[in-house]
């Protein structure tokens, strides 16, 4: 069969891998001029394949006022005339209640550990040079409330597979000694120490390379803008690209935050939204001063992964449209956590600060297989805040039921309408 892939973010290459291993004459297409230049770049580089809780919790009605007015909240909502944000911020709101989180948290850890055996595979078997660590994941709080909320989510977690013990302050400092200029904050911890890390778009790069190679051939057209996709008589035909139309058997939709707006003439109308985040990567001057473990600052939404000789720092969640601008009160409130956090990590004249649109439906859950109206069009969309690592069991899925078998997990609240 003829498979299009539009788009050569982490999943899409994800789902074209393992299209290809299933001997599909392939495509990737996008419209940049390389692999992974988009949200799957500078991410925070953590596998957090336990960590999955959505952000819309039960508790997030608490936080609204200051994610509204607060300057240095993690989370920003700026209100815009701009109905399809007012429609996922009405459903995100909708999600936030105890019984939809844990069922998220359900469905997304039973993607997240057929996605951890894949990706683990994949970079051994192609030989992947990604920085790949066997990290572990250490999560503090500062606000004792909070740490109770997720030693009882440690329970639920346990009871679904996940290895994770709840740390107290001291704990955490042994744990990680670095963390020492933030100890005052510190109410305890939860560390997980089956988490990896490793660098996105190198991964990507992997992929990529593994898959011009061997008899995979795939065929990567970049530089090319999906402008439209074709249907006729109740099936996908191809897309129209400006260098003309490429036609296929099989598309599978998978340009992250822009995969909206090409879904929309054909009346698909996804939960998707845009969430800006930020990331800088500090080179590693002083290396007892930098983590080793995968931390997260849980109160700040700030996540730190070393990176080969660098410290990736990632944040903010904001609901502020389709813009990649840097908000600069935002990049000099991330290096002002950074600073305070590990101020000796690096000497801070190099930052190399990023944005990037993490592509998020209200839930958190991803949207993953054919859609109903056309059957031969395939989603694999919505990754939100775990694109990487959501991404290869996902193409899994999309890969196993656009070949008619059956998905290799349940797929309760995955599917597409
Ligand atoms: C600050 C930040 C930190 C993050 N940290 C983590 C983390 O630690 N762990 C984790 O698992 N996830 C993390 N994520 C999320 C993760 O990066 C994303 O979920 C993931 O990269 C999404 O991948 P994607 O392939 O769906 O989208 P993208 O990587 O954005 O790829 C989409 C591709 O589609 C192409 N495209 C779009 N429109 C068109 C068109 N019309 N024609 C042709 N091509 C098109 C784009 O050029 C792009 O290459 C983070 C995200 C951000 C922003």
């Amino acid at each position: 069969m003829k498979a299009l892939v539009l788009g050569a973010g982490v999943t899409g290459l994800a789902a074209a891998y393992f299209l290809a291993r299933d001997g599909h004459a392939v495509t990737v297409l996008d419209r940049r001029s390389g692999v992974a230049l988009e949200s799957s770049h500078a991410n925070g580089g953590q596998l957090s394949y336990s960590y999955v809780a959505p952000l819309a919790d039960p508790g997030v009605i608490r936080k609204l006022p200051g994610w509204l007015t607060d300057r240095d909240s993690p989370v920003r909502f700026r209100p815009r005339l701009d109905p399809a944000q007012w429609a996922w911020g009405m459903r995100f709101l909708a999600a936030c209640n105890a019984r939809t989180a844990d069922a998220t948290t359900r469905r997304l850890l039973r993607l997240s550990f057929l996605s951890r055996d894949l990706t683990r595979d994949a970079i051994e078997r192609e030989g992947i040079a990604c920085d790949f660590r066997r990290a572990g994941k250490l999560v503090v709080h500062a606000d004792p409330a909070a740490l109770d909320a997720a030693r009882r989510l440690v329970d639920l977690q346990r009871s679904l597979g996940s290895e994770q013990r709840a740390l107290t302050r001291d704990e955490c400092l042994s744990a990680e000694p670095s963390l020492a200029g933030i100890a005052h904050r510190l109410a305890g911890g939860i560390l997980t120490p089956g988490e990896d890390a490793a660098e996105c778009r190198l991964f990507c790069a992997g992929l990529e390379q593994a898959m011009r190679g061997g008899n995979l051939g795939v065929d990567f057209r970049f530089g090319a803008d999906a402008r439209q996709i074709l249907a006729v008589g109740g099936r996908v035909i191809g897309v129209a690209t400006e260098a003309g139309v490429i036609e296929a058997d099989a598309v599978v939709v998978a340009m992250g935050a822009g995969s909206a707006r090409l879904l929309a003439p054909l009346g698909l109308r996804p939960p998707l939204y845009p969430l800006k985040g930020y990331s800088l990567t500090l080179p590693v001057t002083e290396d007892a001063a930098a983590p080793r473990i995968s931390v997260t600052d849980a109160s700040r939404k700030v996540v730190y992964a070393r990176l080969g000789k660098t410290l990736r720092v990632a944040g903010m969640a904001d609901l502020v449209g389709h813009d990649p601008r840097f908000d600069l009160s935002r990049l000099d409130l991330l290096v002002r956590q950074a600073h305070e956090a590990f101020p000796r990590a690096t000497d801070w004249r190099t930052l190399n600060p990023w944005t990037g649109l993490r592509p998020a439906t209200p839930t958190a859950l991803p949207i993953l297989g054919p859609t109903r109206a056309l059957p031969n069009l395939h989603l694999d969309i919505g990754h939100g805040a775990l694109g990487f690592t959501l991404a290869m069991g996902s193409g899994r899925v999309v890969a196993d039921l656009l070949a008619g078998r059956a998905a290799p997990i349940a797929m309760d609240g995955l599917g597409a309408a």
